[in-house]
């Protein structure tokens, strides 16, 4: 029950967690509750997920229920306001745009209907995980939704939660499901909502008025009295998972909240993460194949180009250009991805080898042609945000010949444009998109032909239904594989399916995708020539277990920032000299040495970590919370009280 309490001068929202009729305090010390919410926004099974949630990701409880409660009804003030007219307000804020049209069931394809039957099959009230896999284009999404429409058939009071990765990506699913749905009520929440909205939209899918809930990662908390289902599209996302303060994974919040409230959960993927390959494989989850595309649309050919080596004025190599060329000939829009915004990487002066490092982080300041507000060149940090004007000469020797170095969204664009002057060539980087609003803007300009030469980073490649995408080219794809990341290479596989299936969704003619590499033996590379996911996973499966790195077992990071790297390295040795005393030690953990994170210093924090890897569950969890209680007690918070190092603990990490 959601009430306001005095809390020393102030008011503030409290939560009543259980009731009793007896207290060991003075009656002098007991408050009263001063009004009590007109909801009651936490049901018990949305209180059990939060205690496992607290529990698992070693988070207060107070703040994992406060973050899941919109911050609307947090705001005391607003309950005095009566329900009635909230609801009327509500009544506004459905819109029935019924523009694109669900392919109605007779239209799908014998694997569609294949599936949908699978899913059907499945008894309501047994909990159980499925796995939709297939190629980008072959139809999941037509597939679930056509599961929902059964659902809400059969029952048409159930409530369906369907998340989404991005929140660039629910405006085109929106549309889709009001297609498809035009009599059912939708709530959208996501990160991008006023608090209002937010409000608004979690009442609809609390008092049950809402049948589907479209939402990314925070929606996984909200209450749905009537869930019978749930959706995780695109469930290897790392977007899935947040980084900070509660650092919970959604898709597995979902599979769990699943169980708990004896739901079917369906993850869909065209790559799926190897932790759900691996439970499919060992049949803890149940597999459903899209073998093919759609309309018979084939996967554009894959060819590996080798960067050109010539000198750093050119961009592109002839062998992308010449393919935009003829691309551009047949009528097609072509897709350049390149996972770095701005101008260049970093500048460099010729004589001294001066280069533009941050004054805060132990990284390159980036050389933006234009940032925000300023129309001239500036470099700026994407770890600490800091701004500064390119310096007319070298700070350091005077020399005024300085070189961008490398190249980014806005140089891959202008020399683009250069080349084909008469096209139009859009660029789509956060830079550029910065409000949702102008986000969905750019999307519909590449949707309607407006451009024919699309540059962008990574927000290109995700779901969304382009349909006249002939060529994509892939720059610097190697840039992400030579980490130090034992994931990268599975990312790296996702994302190139990802943004080869944007290619290709019209039929009688062949599509490519080039990609851009050093090193063409790599098997990312060499299997994504044929698009052999299960070839991929194997390879990957059997390097993991061979190594006991997840899914074979389970890690967790204890994270340091510290002012002096000295104090960060005390810290967690400290923290590691714990771990190695306690007695669970011999159950297959290992503790590894603390070491500072790829990127060292940012804003002016030394940054380092502990990695602690398990083979089983249980046992790290026991050890962790001993970790956490321990460290309790000589911080502040999560502040160290000597050296004042700030600290947290994250599971499951997805960069290690
Ligand atoms: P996925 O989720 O696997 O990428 P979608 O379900 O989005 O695939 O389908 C891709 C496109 O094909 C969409 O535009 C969708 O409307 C359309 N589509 C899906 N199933 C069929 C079908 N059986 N016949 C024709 N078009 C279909
Ligand atoms: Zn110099
Ligand atoms: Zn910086």
């Amino acid at each position: 029950m959601l009430v306001e309490v005095p809390f020393g001068r102030i008011n503030v929202p409290g939560l009543v967690i259980e009731v009793t009729t007896y207290s060991h305090l003075n009656d002098s010390k007991l408050k009263t509750v001063l009004q009590v919410a007109p909801l009651n926004p936490l049901d018990s099974r949305l209180m059990e997920l939060a205690y496992f949630a607290s529990q698992y990701y070693i988070h207060g409880l107070g703040e994992t229920i406060v973050s899941a409660i919109p911050k609307w009804w947090r705001t005391t003030s607003n309950w005095s306001k009566s329900l009635d007219r909230l609801k009327l307000e509500t009544k506004g804020l459905i819109e029935l745009k019924a523009k694109e049209k669900m392919p109605s069931l007779e239209e799908l394809n014998e694997d569609q209907r294949r599936a949908i039957q699978i899913l059907n099959n499945h008894k309501q009230g047994i909990f159980n995980t499925f796995l939709l896999n297939g190629v980008t284009g072959s139809g999941k999404t037509a597939v679930y939704l056509g599961f929902i429409d059964s659902l809400l058939k059969q029952d048409p009071g159930a409530q369906v939660l369907i998340m989404l990765p991005e929140i660039n990506l629910t405006p085109q699913l929106q549309r889709r499901i009001q297609g498809a749905f035009p009599r059912e009520t939708l709530a959208v929440l996501h990160s991008g909502l006023t608090e209002r909205q937010r409000g608004i939209a979690w009442y609809r899918a609390m008092t049950g008025a809402a049948h589907i809930v479209l939402g990314t990662r925070l929606s996984i908390m909200t209450p749905l009295p009537k869930l019978a289902a749930i959706v995780v599209d695109e469930e290897n996302d790392s977007s899935f998972k947040q980084q900070d303060g509660l650092a919970y994974s959604a898709r597995d919040l979902a599979v769990w909240r699943a169980k708990n409230e004896r739901l079917p959960i369906v993850l869909v993927s065209a790559t799926p993460s190897s932790q759900t390959w691996r439970a499919a494989k060992e049949g803890r989850y149940q597999e459903i194949q899209l073998a093919n595309r759609v309309g018979g649309f084939q996967m554009p050919n894959v060819e590996l180009v080798p960067p050109d080596k010539k000198s750093h004025s050119i961009t592109m190599s002839p062998v992308m250009i010449r393919a935009l060329e003829q691309n551009l000939h047949k009528g097609r829009q072509s897709l350049i991805l390149i996972n770095r915004r701005g101008m260049a990487p970093v500048i460099s002066c010729s004589s001294c080898d001066w280069l533009s490092e941050c004054d805060h982080c132990s990284s390159y300041m980036v050389m933006h042609r234009q940032l925000g507000h300023f129309k001239t060149p500036m470099l700026c940090c994407h770890h600490c945000g800091l701004v500064k004007a390119v310096p007319q000469g070298c700070p350091r020797c005077g020399d005024l010949d300085l070189q961008p170095l490398g190249r980014g969204t806005q140089k891959v664009e202008d020399q683009l444009q250069r080349l084909f002057p008469q096209v139009t060539v859009l660029r789509v980087d956060a830079d550029i998109a910065r409000t949702s609003k102008k986000t969905e803007a750019l999307f519909q300009e590449i949707h309607d032909g407006a451009a024919q030469i699309i540059v962008g980073t990574q927000m290109l490649a995700k779901g969304h239904d382009y349909q006249n995408i002939g060529l994509v080219c892939v720059l610097d794809a190697d840039a992400r594989l030579y980490s130090n990341d034992y994931m990268a290479p599975e990312h790296l596989f996702a994302q190139l399916v990802q943004v080869a299936g944007r290619a290709g969704r019209f039929s009688g003619e062949s599509t490519q995708i080039l990609i851009e590499t050093r090193y063409p033996e790599d098997p990312v590379y060499q299997y994504i020539k044929t698009f052999d996911l299960a070839g991929f996973m194997e390879h990957l499966m059997s390097i993991r277990q061979e190594a006991g790195l997840p899914p074979f077992s389970y890690q967790a990071l204890v994270h340091a920032e510290a002012r002096q790297k000295k104090e960060g390295l005390t810290w967690l040795n400290h923290a590691k000299q714990f771990l190695q005393r306690t007695a669970h030690l011999q159950t297959g953990i290992t503790v590894f040495d603390p070491v500072p994170k790829s990127i060292a210093r940012v804003g002016g924090w030394e940054r380092l970590q502990l990695l602690i890897e398990s083979r089983h569950r249980a046992p790290l969890q026991a050890l962790l919370n001993e970790l956490e209680h321990h460290l309790r007690q000589q911080s502040v918070g999560r502040v160290s009280k000597v050296g004042k190092v700030r600290w947290s603990i994250e599971r499951d990490p997805l960069f290690v």
